[in-house]
């Protein structure tokens, strides 16, 4: 005979699982979340699921992937150092105009897909932009400061992404004048935070959200009912927010004139250049691109940024599956014709909209 104490603990452990069952799945799914330093930015990982061990591996396992792609890219590593070994972007530009040098997959497809917007964009978009970024003091080593006009001219010879030579076989990079140097800032965050995404999809993980400073990818919805909703923060008070996306299994890139800056003589000079110009690109304070891919918008962020509102729009409209928002110089916003159900436009007292656009 089964004594009444056990009797009452089995019935008390059928009532229970079915009690806890329910309870799990009334909890919901679990959050993961951890915040890293890299490429200069602060990177926030959030990840939803039933196993928090689970979570926390696959959590690691992509910001290792970034920290791959930042070691990769690293234009800066001083000599003497391990970064400064890891660093292909470092041997490229060393070698230029002595010879190819080998790189991984990761380094040749980011350039391969510079090279070709490059050409789509009517040369707005250049990673051979280094030798400028150094002169303005974008660069590590000098103090941030307008150069002399004499200079921007002598760098801008360097700045010509057709001498840039790709050699698919090898997998090799040249550039073919002495002094030239490539500067992946454009795309590598955006790159990054793809393949940080691909590793948390590869473990099963179908509700994340990956910030890398303005670069933001999101996997699946925030919840069963909702979507992501992001922010796009206003380029003249980043307390405040000019519109809000709502987004599923996308990316979402912003570049903007108040990112990283300067103020001589009561002028303001940031770091996006026009490689026609060498000077800062004008006439947008800010613009925000949705792709499905993170590397794609991070490229066209840039792009967008260098064409200007007008010209950019056009270009936008013509390439499938992307969508802009752009604050102008002019205090307008705008934004592509794709983007009308996906955004919440607040554009306050400061800016203009017109809807009908
Ligand atoms: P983003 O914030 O994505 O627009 O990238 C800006 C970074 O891209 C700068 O810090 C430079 O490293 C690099 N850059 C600046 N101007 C250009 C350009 N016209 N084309 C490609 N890369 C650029
Ligand atoms: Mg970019």
């Amino acid at each position: 005979m089964v004594k009444p104490i056990k009797l009452l603990s089995i019935m008390l452990c059928f009532l229970l699982i079915p009690f806890l069952v329910g309870c799990s799945s009334l909890f919901g799914p679990k959050e993961y979340s951890d915040q890293q330093f890299l490429m200069d930015t602060l990177i926030n990982i959030e990840a939803y699921g039933q196993n928090e061990k689970q979570l926390k591996a696959a959590v690691d396992k992509a910001y290792q992937e970034m920290n791959k792609i930042a070691l990769l890219t690293d234009r800066f590593a001083k000599p003497g150092t391990a970064a400064y070994e890891q660093s292909e972007v470092v041997k490229i530009n060393n070698a230029a105009g002595k010879k190819p040098v080998q790189v991984s997959e990761d380094v040749y497809e980011m350039i391969e897909m510079s090279l070709k917007y490059e050409r789509f964009s009517g040369g707005a978009f250049d990673i051979t932009i280094g030798p400028l970024m150094d002169i303005w003091g974008f660069g590590k080593k000098e103090k941030q400061h307008v150069p002399p006009a004499s200079l921007i001219q002598e760098k801008l010879s360097l700045v010509d992404s057709d001498q840039v030579f790709l050699n698919k076989d090898n997998r090799t990079v040249f550039l073919a004048k002495p002094k030239m140097s490539i500067d992946l800032g454009a795309i590598a965050k955006g790159y990054a935070a793809e393949k940080a995404a691909e590793v948390l999809k590869q473990a099963g993980i179908k509700q994340a959200l990956i910030n890398a400073g303005g670069n933001v990818v999101v996997i699946g919805k925030k919840d069963q009912d909702n979507l992501w909703r992001i922010g796009i923060e206003d380029p003249r008070d980043t307390q405040n927010v000019v519109g809000i996306l709502s987004l599923e299994d996308e990316a979402t890139v912003t570049s903007g004139d108040y990112q990283r800056n300067f103020v001589e003589n009561g002028v303001l000079y940031h770091h996006i250049l026009s490689p026609k110009t060498g000077k800062p690109a004008r006439g947008t304070w800010s613009v925000t691109v949705i792709a499905k891919s993170s590397a794609l918008a991070d490229v066209l962020s840039t792009t967008l940024f260098v064409l200007g509102p007008e010209e950019g729009l056009k270009f936008v409209e013509k390439l499938d599956g992307v969508e802009a928002f752009y604050v102008g110089a002019d205090k307008k916003i705008r934004i592509s014709s794709g983007l009308k159900n996906k955004v919440t436009v607040q554009a306050g007292k400061k800016y203009s909209y017109d809807q009908g656009r």
